[in-house]
């Protein structure tokens, strides 16, 4: 039974634009109510909108689903909505202006490991995730996301807050176990959710799992059959971390916009911005295009199936729209290593530059450097773009997501 409720309703998450457009129209009637139900914990998740996977790695945007429940309903009715959708946002641009944040996390979880005196640690973390703790709740919330690669922001909350403070296990490796199944696996969101949750992010707040409170949003069959262990979150304690010195802000200077050769210019999606024909690329004449699929990075991060399948999909459905929209064939590379493919469809047509859209700080943009230097070595220009609507809020995200809100008001209006 315990797993029941879990097991079908979850529907698929949209992993082509005309599924992701549609699951926001369906999802809409659902927007005047989700301030007040969002937190709920249902099967199926119905109260919300479950399209993270596709906004995350932009079959859709951020401001396409701001602008569709404004049509039926009032600016204040779905403001907290329009919020959580602009809180990736946030993210993204704060991890940006502090990318060190990034590679500590990465250093920090390279010695959990590969150090052979955590090797407990990592043998305990292994039975969290594999549903075989104390706390049959978890265990329920482990096998839906590996089972789904989504869960509910109420219980990712539960789970990162037991892991850290109850299990007392390490922040990253938990982080790590989400970036791995979530189909939404966002470095800046995932990263930086489990720094909040474990007092790191917003000094003197954590995020603590208690029973009362899964009672409260939780169904009471869900919890009637995973009810072992319920009493280790009565009175849980915060485990304190070390405090941290302050992240300092870097702003990433942007290069001169370059000069653009139309007739030897190809354009590279690749999965960090699935929709290039609604972009600054859209204004290219590109001779070629290419599609990547980095499966040599997903194989490297242990992605399991079902997050490479949607990955497949989304990638496909991307260079069958630029397709239709640029009037030329993409291709979708099939060579697992990113320089490989970028390097022979250059070279078959003879590109003097390659345009693409600017990766946000995750695990494609750690290979730039790499990427540039390989190229630029056989003359070939690798050149990024951004959204003006993205420029115009990256800057913004010194502080809180609360004054990035108001501040980001001003842009969005203009
Ligand atoms: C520990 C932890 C780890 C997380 N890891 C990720 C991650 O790897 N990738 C990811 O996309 N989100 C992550 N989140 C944020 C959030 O849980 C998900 O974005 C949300 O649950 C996605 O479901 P939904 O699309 O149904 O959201 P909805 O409630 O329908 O929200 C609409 C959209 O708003 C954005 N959003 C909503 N809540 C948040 C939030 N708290 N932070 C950032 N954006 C939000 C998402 O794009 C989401 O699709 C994490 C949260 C926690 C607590």
């Amino acid at each position: 039974m315990q797993d029941e409720l879990f097991a079908h309703p979850t529907p698929g998450f949209a992993a082509t634009r005309k599924d992701a457009l549609q699951q926001l129209d369906a999802f809409i009637p659902f927007a005047g109510r989700y301030a007040r139900d969002r937190n709920h914990v249902l099967p199926g998740h119905t109260n919300v909108s479950k399209l993270s996977p596709a906004i995350r790695h932009r079959l859709i945007l951020e401001s396409e689903c701001a602008a569709a429940p404004l049509r039926r309903y009032a600016a204040s009715t779905v403001e907290k909505f329009i919020q959580e959708v602009y809180w990736r946002r946030y993210w993204k641009n704060w991890l940006s202006l502090r990318p060190q944040v990034w590679t500590d996390y990465l250093d920090e979880l390279a010695v959990l490991q590969n150090d052979p005196s955590m090797e407990a640690t990592r043998a305990r973390a292994a039975r969290c995730e594999a549903g075989q703790s104390p706390i049959a709740i978890m265990n329920h919330f482990s096998r839906e996301l590996i089972a789904t690669g989504y869960l509910h922001n109420h219980a990712r909350m539960w789970f990162a807050g037991w892991w850290i403070h109850i299990e007392r296990l390490p922040w990253q490796l938990g982080a790590d176990f989400f970036l791995r199944h979530l189909l939404d696996g966002d470095p800046a969101s995932n990263t930086l959710s489990w720094r909040w949750v474990a007092g790191l992010q917003t000094p003197g707040k954590t995020y603590l799992p208690r029973r009362s409170n899964l009672e409260k949003y939780l169904p009471g069959e869900v919890l009637e059959a995973n009810h072992e262990g319920l009493e280790q979150l009565e009175h849980p304690q915060v485990l304190i971390l070390p405090t941290e010195a302050r992240s300092a802000i870097t702003r990433p200077s942007l290069p001169p916009t370059p000069s653009l050769h139309d007739g030897c210019i190809g354009i590279w999606i690749h999965e960090e911005d699935l929709l290039v024909e609604q972009s600054p690329l859209a204004s290219l004449h590109p001779k070629a295009i290419l599609a990547t699929r980095d499966t040599a990075t997903w194989t490297r991060l242990r992605y399991p199936e079902i997050r490479t399948t949607w990955l497949l999909s989304a990638v496909d459905d991307a260079a069958k729209r630029a397709s239709n929209a640029f009037g030329i064939e993409v291709e979708v590379s099939s060579d697992s290593s990113l320089i490989k493919a970028l390097f022979h469809w250059a070279s078959e047509h003879q590109l003097q530059q390659i345009a693409a859209m600017r990766p946000e700080i995750g695990p494609l943009h750690d290979q730039l450097d790499h990427l540039h230097a390989a190229l630029s070595n056989a003359g070939i220009e690798l050149i990024f773009f951004d959204r003006p609507e993205d420029l115009a809020l990256r800057p913004l995200a010194t502080g809180g997501f609360f004054s990035f809100w108001e501040k980001m008001q001003k842009p969005l209006e203009g």
